[in-house]
């Protein structure tokens, strides 16, 4: 069985991150299958310390299939949301051919930035996401086409990994002059 550790990790010296990804046939074949199964298992076992260490991966809470050289349009997340004060759920992605379908006018932003694991140096500022978005995709953990809101974390944490799928990198987004700037409706997240 296929199995992914930082070594298959892809970073942003290499033009191919810059691609934008293929489309994915339905149904899924078996390969295409175990690639987005082994990003899952990345994701879920990186925020394990004891895993993370044995099996050589980065904390994330996401992954796109072009961080790991397959340049198809394919991303995982697995997202601690918070539901109401200090009450969190897990939320899991297996998502083939996402599509933004309708969003907010309103932006929404981590207060520390982004970071990202094809990305070693430290760009700081804002990187301004819609606030509230619809998707539409093929979800392997449904196993069918799905169409689902998110708004705040989860919907950044989604922005940034279908952004791998266009070739595009957290930090194109931040403000080239004045990094920390935003407009006076945007949402900071802490
Ligand atoms: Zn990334």
């Amino acid at each position: 069985m296929l199995k992914l550790n930082n070594s298959h990790i892809v970073k942003d010296t290499d033009p191919r991150l810059r691609n934008k990804s293929e489309s994915v046939r339905l149904p899924l074949s078996k390969d295409d299958r175990e690639i987005l199964q082994a990003m899952l298992t990345y994701v879920r076992n990186s925020t394990d310390p004891e895993l993370a260490e044995k099996e050589n991966l980065s904390p994330a809470v996401g992954l796109a299939a072009p961080q790991v050289g397959i340049f198809k349009r394919m991303l995982v997340a697995v997202v601690d949301e918070e539901v109401s004060e200090d009450r969190y759920v897990t939320r899991e992605f297996a998502l083939v051919n996402p599509k933004i379908i309708s969003h907010s006018e309103q932006r929404c932003m981590l207060s520390n930035g982004e970071a990202c694991l094809s990305v070693d140096d430290r760009h700081e500022g804002y990187v301004p996401r819609f606030a509230r978005l619809k998707i539409r995709a093929y979800d392997l953990l449904a196993d069918k086409e799905v169409e689902f809101r998110v708004s705040g974390y989860t919907g950044i944490v989604l922005q940034h990994e279908i952004d791998h799928l266009n070739g595009v990198l957290y930090y194109d987004h931040i403000h080239p002059t004045d990094p920390w700037t935003k407009n006076e409706k945007d949402i900071v997240i802490e």
